[in-house]
């Protein structure tokens, strides 16, 4: 099991799959979401308008169109609200979901943008530790997925996600 970060746009990525941090609607939006769709070219949306959305928490799947990567995995996280309205456990369930889908597909390399810490808000600290705690607990469970890179956007992201990294050495 390899766990990473790195600082890289996530669109250029060749890895099996990766993840977007869409919106409800899944009909794509601003930030991580619309340079994937940009990239992905306009067939990822007809693919996304056949998915008829998707809840907060959960994730779906599409092809990765002209993208390197062969998969899209569409989740959901939730906006900042100040904590108290199950934030936490629904951007986990980002993660536990994103990570079932990719082994569904036998996709054995992963990258994850930090979900919910740009429009929605989710403190960056709070979420890369939820983000790296999730997923090497999950992995356990998904022996075929090899590994999971954290594709931070910026310089002080990648350094949030490797101090969390660090401390989870085992
Ligand atoms: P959310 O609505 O879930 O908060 P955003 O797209 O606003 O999603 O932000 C999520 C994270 O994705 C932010 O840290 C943002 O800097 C980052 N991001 C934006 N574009 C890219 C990209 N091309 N590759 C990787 N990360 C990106």
């Amino acid at each position: 099991m390899n766990i990473n970060a790195i600082q890289a746009d996530i669109t250029r990525l060749k890895v099996d799959a990766v993840v977007n941090a869409a919106n409800t609607s899944l009909l794509g939006g601003g930030g991580v979401d619309g340079a994937i769709h940009r990239a992905a070219g306009p067939e990822l949306l007809t693919a996304c308008k056949e998915l008829g959305g998707c809840a907060t928490g959960e994730a779906k799947l599409t092809d990765g169109f002209e993208l390197p990567a062969r998969y899209v995995i569409h989740t959901v996280g939730p906006v900042w609200k100040g904590g108290e309205q199950g934030e936490e456990a629904l951007l986990a369930s980002c993660y536990r979901q994103s990570l079932a889908l990719a082994a569904t597909v036998n996709a054995d390399t992963v990258a994850f943008p930090s979900i919910s810490t740009g429009v929605y808000r989710f403190p960056i600290q709070q979420a890369a530790a939820i983000a790296v705690s999730t997923v090497k607990t999950v992995l356990k469970k998904y022996p075929s997925v090899e590994s999971v890179t954290f594709c931070c956007f910026s310089a002080d992201e990648l350094a949030v996600y490797n101090a969390c990294l660090n401390q989870l050495t085992d």
